[in-house]
């Protein structure tokens, strides 16, 4: 690991030099919200964001993804995946990539996933604008952030840059780095604590005791009912997740139909038909017909059922859900801390 700083003066001819190499994603504004997407100029990359309207594993996992194309000559992979860098990741969200990476890549390897994240260059950077639903400092505290590339903190004067691995170090070339002071260190590190101090909301207790008690709570009908009461089924809380990572595969044929595409999309559970399956000859079954047990499987799926293969809860505090709710029900704060004071 090298640690690096550049003055603010010489971070857009950074910025300019990377995007003249290849292409490069960063948050940008999106009227008053933000986004990830292709930047073309250093001035659109806005690393003071709060927390963008979807996550950045769309890079890897588009909402709509071509599997295959098929035609009367066979199949064709369209998968061309390219070099690219994605600047600007908060840490929570690369935690999510995290879990994402583990669940693309073992037993059924997912190489539609992997060939785009394996081509990618993260750069992760400090939280200068916390989100006004988020609680990232007290969920999975214990799980550290580890799929980036290197990692960048706004500092006076400038950014320091800690180069993780050899893609992340393969970055310095493009900027006016030095090496970093202990001094810049030490106030990069104070300033990634500080962040954390700033949620406004916060769970009231730990990983092990939180996954007990809502497991526990499965059985609760009266309370999840009453907590789903107002929802509306519309998996905006699933949309916006960046752990979640559920997929339906549509077949389309085209108009000559001796040609067509194979295509994923995400799926969500909190919709009413996500966990319908077909019986054969027409019919079909729906296991979670009832609002109620689509919003407590979310939370037993968040707070309970992966954190033995993920090492901690598969929800990572960016508040997006609870913001995107139009019922504002969905939010992973208050429905643990009511189950926990229960
Ligand atoms: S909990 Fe909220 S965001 Fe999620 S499906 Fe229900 S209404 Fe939509
Ligand atoms: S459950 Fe909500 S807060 Fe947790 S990671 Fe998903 S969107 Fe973010």
């Amino acid at each position: 690991m090298t640690a690096s700083f550049i003055r603010s003066d010489d971070f857009a001819a950074f910025v300019t030099a990377i995007i003249e190499a290849g292409p490069v994603y960063g948050p940008v504004a999106k009227r008053s919200r933000f986004a990830f997407a292709r930047l073309e100029t250093p001035e659109e990359l806005r690393l003071d964001y709060d927390v963008s309207i979807l996550p950045p594993k769309k890079l890897f996992f588009p909402p709509a993804q071509d599997l295959l194309q098929f035609d009367e000559a066979g199949f064709r992979a369209p998968l061309e995946p390219t070099e690219k860098v994605l600047l600007g990741v908060h840490f929570y969200d690369v935690k999510a990539i995290d879990q994402t990476d583990l669940l693309f890549s073992e037993r059924n390897y997912d190489i539609n996933y992997m060939a785009h994240r394996e081509t990618t260059t993260i750069v992760a950077a400090n939280i200068q604008t916390v989100s006004s639903r988020a609680f990232f400092a007290s969920v999975g505290a214990d799980v550290q952030p580890k799929g980036h590339d290197a990692f960048l903190t706004a500092i006076a004067g400038g950014y320091v840059l800690e180069t993780l691995t050899e893609r992340g170090g393969a970055l310095l070339k493009f900027g006016a780095f030095q090496p970093a002071t202990d001094a810049q260190l030490k106030e990069a590190a104070a300033v990634n604590a500080a962040v954390l101090e700033q949620c406004p909301e916060k769970l009231e207790h730990g990983t092990e005791a939180i996954a007990a008690k809502v497991r526990a709570a499965f059985k609760n009908e009266a309370m999840w009912t009453a907590m789903a009461a107002d929802c509306f089924s519309c998996g905006t809380c699933n949309t916006v997740c960046p752990t979640c990572y559920c997929f339906d595969v549509h077949d389309t044929w085209n108009v000559d139909q001796t040609s067509g595409q194979r295509t994923r999309y995400w799926d969500g559970c909190l919709t009413e038909d996500f966990a319908k399956c077909s019986l054969g000859e027409g019919a079909c079954e729906n296991f979670r017909e009832e609002r109620a047990t689509r919003f407590r499987h979310r939370m037993m799926r968040k707070a309970t059922y992966l954190n033995e293969k993920l090492g901690g809860p598969a929800c990572v505090g960016c508040g997006r859900c609870s913001a995107g709710c139009t019922a504002d029900i969905a939010d992973p704060v208050r429905i643990i801390n009511q189950i926990m004071a229960s």
